[in-house]
């Protein structure tokens, strides 16, 4: 951890931006689970399937109420848990470095937002689960998922009353999450691509944390930074991909991400 510190410490007296790079396993200590652990999976009928195969357009095209009964079960669960430590340790990192912070993170649950990550520097990569748009994107635009519309729980059906109001309120056809999913693309509108990678190629420093390192901006927020001459550290509780970029640069921490996070932004201070 003492040479990480150091290398964040380093980096941060050279110019150039600060990029703190988020996943799922940043809000697994506030008990929502990631994709890879087996709280991910998800029976619909008689068949168990893993999300990569749920957060899918095709998915969703086959089968929408159920993809969407999947998305109001965990709509439930994010709203249930809390920011934790790692969450608050990236806003005081955020006030402490101002202009120079960017946070990127994949996680669509809100708690960056919840624990007062400033909107000006954070982009949420992947969407937002609390947020729909329109399924047939006759506009960009997107909206807050109805209040009345009830988390589910496992198993349970989406109502004939929360079908009603999951429409898009422009054209009155089906809406959907507003998420990013695995056979879709980034682009600039709704998912942030041009401006996260113009931040990555200012980049000093990345902390990438909780990443399992399986989705594409992400691999370009690092590698872009890296070719930029930016210091990568790597915090997850298990090896990755990232870690062996890491290794090679300023290091990793292999423990979870909210001690190492407040560690990380009380050096910095
Ligand atoms: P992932 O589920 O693929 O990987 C999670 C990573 O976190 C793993 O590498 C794991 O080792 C690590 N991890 C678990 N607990 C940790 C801890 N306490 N501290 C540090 N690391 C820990 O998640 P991903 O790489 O973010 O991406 C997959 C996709 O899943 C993204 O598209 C994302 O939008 C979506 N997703 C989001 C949430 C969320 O918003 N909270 C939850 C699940 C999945």
């Amino acid at each position: 951890m003492d040479a990480v510190l150091a290398a964040c410490r380093a980096a941060l007296d050279r110019p150039g931006r600060i990029i703190a790079l988020t996943g799922a396993g940043v809000s697994a200590e506030s008990g929502i689970p990631t994709f890879r652990g087996k709280d991910g999976y998800w029976t619909i009928g008689a068949r168990e399937y893993h999300p990569q195969e749920l957060a899918t357009r095709e998915a969703f095209d086959e089968m929408p109420w159920s993809v969407w009964a999947w998305y109001l079960y965990r709509r439930g669960v994010c709203r249930q848990a809390e920011p934790n430590a790692g969450h608050h340790a990236l806003v005081r990192l955020a006030s402490q470095l101002g202009d120079r912070f960017a946070l990127v993170t994949q996680n669509v649950d809100g708690l960056h937002r919840r624990a007062g990550s400033p909107d000006a520097h954070t982009f949420a990569i992947h969407g937002d689960i609390s947020l729909m748009r329109c399924a047939r994107d006759c506009v960009a635009d997107r909206w807050p998922i109805p209040d009345a519309v009830p988390a589910l729980a496992r198993n349970e059906d989406v109502s004939p009353a929360s079908k009603a109001l999951l429409v898009c309120p422009r054209c009155g056809g089906m809406a959907r999450p507003h998420v990013l999913w695995f056979d879709e693309s980034y682009d600039e509108p709704r998912f942030h691509l041009d401006t996260v990678r113009e931040i990555a190629t200012q980049a000093a420093l990345v902390i990438v944390a909780g990443t399992s390192a399986q989705t594409n901006l992400p691999w370009q927020v690092v590698t872009l930074g890296a070719r930029a001459g930016a210091t990568i550290v790597d915090i997850n509780v298990e090896d990755n991909p990232f870690g062996d970029i890491a290794e090679r640069s300023g290091g990793v921490v292999r423990g979870p991400a909210a001690a190492a996070l407040t560690a990380v932004a009380d050096h910095l201070r």
